[in-house]
């Protein structure tokens, strides 16, 4: 059973298991329409009807920084009261393995680089998102203790940035990849120059949600730490916000024609974290031979699926 299961991660979840044909195992993905799972009595109603023996944790009150910094509380108690009822019902059914998903940003705001699984509690995150962050820290905590008093096979992933089909196309609450396609399309439709948000310098690590599904999928069926694990490409692959603005429109200059956007940058617009490198050098020991996509066939296919699903609200 997935919850989130229609969202970026969720749909990609859905691909990944359906193009495998395994018919021995039967996959449930929840959208909100299934029930509200910050109420515990909902939360039961999912599991009596689904009675699930497997659950992927997607679901989760996420938003931008400005949401963050205006709605603390409710993103504190929102994601803390939703978690607690998944890891209660998970317990109390004998689920035989749980596996949440965490995010980079719960991460301490003074740190070293690159950060990995053993750093997350080492010291407060940055204040404008400390209710998501510290919610979802306590899923960390709650592995390890489930683990202790129970013995519950219960995990957490830590992705990086993550895009790909599905995303959240937003003009403005986007994030950078989707928000850039959304913007660069419009620049070409309305011939304008394609204008990137700050310096283009920022760096980040991007995984493609395929590629992430991928992972996710090995996590529930062979991974057997209650400590996390960072779902990455590793720093190397670490790239500026100017190559993502070339590669977004490389892409549509080449799926849609006509004249070749002229990318630029606005320095007026905030750049955000400069950084926040992660290693993956725990996901290599157990997978040293897995394929990353690379970034620009991910891109080209996210694009397309943009241009497909667009006029249709994508
Ligand atoms: P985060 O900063 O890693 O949480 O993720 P974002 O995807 O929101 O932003 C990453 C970087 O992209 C920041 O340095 C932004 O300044 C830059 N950026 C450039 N253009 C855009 C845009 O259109 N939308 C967003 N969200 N970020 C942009």
């Amino acid at each position: 059973m997935v919850t989130g299961g229609t969202g970026l991660v969720g749909s990609a979840i859905k691909e990944v298991i359906d193009a495998e044909g395994n018919s021995e195992e039967k996959w449930v993905y929840l959208s909100s329409k299934d029930g509200n799972l910050c109420d515990p009595a909902a939360v039961a109603a999912i599991f009596d009807k689904y009675q699930p023996t497997h659950v992927i944790h997607l679901a989760a009150k996420v938003g931008g920084l400005f949401a963050n910094m205006k709605h603390k509380v409710q993103f504190w108690r929102d994601n803390v009261n939703m978690n607690d009822n998944i890891f209660q019902e998970c317990h109390k059914r004998g689920v035989q393995k749980l596996v949440s998903c965490l995010s980079t940003c719960i991460f301490p705001d003074k740190t070293t680089f690159p950060i990995d699984e053993t750093m997350i509690h080492d010291g407060p995150p940055h204040f404008s998102n400390e209710g998501y962050a510290y919610a979802k820290r306590m899923v960390d905590v709650q592995n390890r203790m489930y683990k202790s008093q129970y013995g519950c096979n219960f995990t957490a992933v830590i992705p990086t940035n993550i895009f790909g089909k599905h995303d959240n196309f937003h003009l403005e609450d986007s994030h950078v990849i989707p928000g850039l396609i959304h913007r660069g399309f419009n620049c070409k439709k309305e011939g304008k120059s394609f204008d990137i948000w700050g310096s283009g310098k920022p760096l980040r690590q991007f995984i493609f949600s395929i590629d992430l599904a991928k992972l996710m999928i090995w996590t529930l069926r062979s991974y057997d730490e209650a400590d996390p694990i960072i779902l990455s490409v590793g720093e190397e692959d670490e790239v500026p916000i100017s190559d993502v603005a070339y590669a977004v429109a490389k892409s549509l200059d080449a799926n849609i024609g006509g004249t070749p956007l002229e990318v630029t940058f606005d320095t007026s617009k905030a750049d955000g974290q400069f950084k926040k490198t992660a290693n993956n050098h725990k996901l290599r020991k157990y997978l040293p031979d897995f394929k990353f996509t690379p970034f620009e066939e991910a891109m080209d296919i996210t694009v397309k699926w943009f241009l497909e699903n667009y006029e249709t609200g994508g």
